[in-house]
């Protein structure tokens, strides 16, 4: 049987282990997503050899986590990556997430029966190409089911990470998680807190990243584990608002992430487009004013902002991915319409920032769509696109690195560097918002004079 999604260097790779005279199985993703055709990424392989001769036999490899018996290599080819594991099974857990110690073991079903769910604790034994799933993976996977290894208790409370996992795996799969799972799931969802904001933040993003993260988004809701993750959605749940139906604030939320469209959108920012959907509202319950039923959300986007901010802190989530989704939330409430003058459109894009702009986009056509139920396209939204691709394409500034003169230009007329000079190209730039045939050396030369040696100035 030629193992599917594994070409000659992985084979090479197995049978140095093998013709060492040790055990190699394939086990893990690589072997469920190989039976539901998905494509499958990197490949995990247990084996009997101890870690130091696991080392010896690839010499190259990295031990990235030796001390549970985890080596990796890498192939030529650069595109996977293989990580050995020695057969291991995993002492008792005091504190829900680490094992008490690890041991090595001498065989593939001890150390399957660690394994989270069913479906991840499948093996093809590398030399005679025999299948081994002590606990019915093969079937679960025809029924499409999530169903923990053994006691789902037991196995939550050892390791309060699986509790996400199921829901994660669910959402990427779209299977459905075993009556029992559910039930231990939601019994261990305050455990999460208990665990590393790194590993969650993982499962939860891989939650978004999927094809249609409100069925995840809906699970974390109901299993009570949001309220460990973002508590500040429960509030959002019963809150109704004008213009959008019966739809409250939650489900509006949940129908935005579905809504951004992932074709064509590299991951991370796919990531940070989803995550700004979820987060672009939940500041609304926090300021609902109702006047005599008139009921308004002012300003909610900067408390939709800041709770995510505080929210994507404590999830560890990296500066560049925090401040990228706090900015599209704090800015998607434009209204644009054909009015518009070309001065107002540069300023919104000078104010946004022109990178930003292409995100926003999508968070708008996301919101747009979830609040009207679709069409896929907006024709305000089109117009708006073009106008600001043909300001870009005429090469218009938009922000103070595009003016034609620098901090240089005004010192070499006197502006002294301090804040004035940043006052000063401020007010430059603003000029030229207004009248981008100023944006030459010459007249922002003369406009700099002026202002800066002003009758008002000089006296002040
Ligand atoms: P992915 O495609 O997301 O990588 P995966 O199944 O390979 O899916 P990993 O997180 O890479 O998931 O883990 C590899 C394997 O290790 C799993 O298939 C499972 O057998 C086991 N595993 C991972 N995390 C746990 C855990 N917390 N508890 C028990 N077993 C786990
Ligand atoms: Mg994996």
């Amino acid at each position: 049987m030629k193992i599917p999604g594994t070409d000659a260097e992985f084979r090479k790779i197995a049978e140095k282990l093998i013709k060492n005279g040790h055990e190699a199985y394939l086990v893990g993703g690589a072997v469920r997503d190989a039976f539901l055709h998905r494509k499958v990424t990197d490949f995990d392989i247990a084996t009997d050899a101890p870690p130091w001769r696991c080392m010896e036999i690839f010499p190259y490899a990295i031990p990235t986590g030796i001390q549970h018996g985890t080596i990796t290599v890498i192939p030529r080819s650069r595109a996977y990556k293989v990580e050995i594991t020695t057969f291991r099974t995993e002492g008792a857990y005091s504190d829900s997430r680490h094992p008490d110690s690890v041991k090595f073991v001498g065989d593939i079903v001890m150390d399957l029966s660690r394994r989270d769910f069913t479906s991840n604790a499948m093996a093809i034994d590398l030399a005679t190409e025999a299948f081994v799933d002590p606990f019915e993976g093969k079937k679960d996977l025809a029924r499409k089911l999530i169903k923990a290894v053994g006691e789902p208790q037991e196995r939550f409370r050892e390791d309060a990470l699986r509790a996400i996992r199921a829901i994660r795996f669910s959402a990427q799969l779209q299977f459905s998680i075993d009556a029992a799972t559910l039930r231990a799931a939601t019994e261990f969802s305050a455990s999460l807190l208990k665990i590393s904001a790194e590993r969650v933040r993982d499962e939860f993003s891989k939650i978004l990243l999927s094809r249609r993260p409100s069925v995840g988004l809906e699970l974390l809701v109901s299993t009570t584990m949001a309220d460990a993750i973002i508590p500040e959605l429960r509030a959002c749940q019963g809150v109704s608002q004008p213009m959008h139906g019966e739809k409250d604030v939650l489900s509006h939320l949940f129908d935005t992430v579905d809504a951004v469209i992932a074709d064509g959108l590299p991951e991370e920012r796919l990531l940070v487009v989803r995550l700004a959907a979820l987060f672009h509202d939940i500041g609304k319950p926090a300021c609902m004013s109702d006047d005599q039923g008139d009921i308004s959300f002012y300003k909610h986007e900067f408390e939709s902002s800041n709770i995510a901010r505080d929210t994507l802190t404590r999830l560890k989530y990296p500066n560049a991915i925090i401040d990228a989704v706090c900015h599209l939330v704090r800015h998607h409430m434009f209204n644009y319409d054909s009015g518009w003058t070309d001065s107002a459109l540069r300023r919104f894009v000078a104010r946004v920032g022109i990178d930003s702009i292409p995100d926003l986009f999508e968070l708008r056509l996301a919101d747009t769509i979830a609040t009207t139920g679709g069409p896929h396209s907006w024709p305000l939204l089109e117009e708006f696109r073009s106008r600001i691709a043909s300001m870009i394409e005429e090469k218009q500034a938009f922000s103070l690195k595009d003016l034609a003169v620098n901090g240089e230009d005004l010192a070499a007329i006197g502006v002294p560097r301090n804040k004035e000079m940043g006052a000063l190209l401020s007010e430059l730039l603003d000029a030229v918002l207004d009248d981008p045939s100023l944006n030459t050396r010459e007249s922002l030369l003369k406009l700099a004079h002026a202002h800066y040696f002003s009758l008002d100035r000089l006296k002040n």
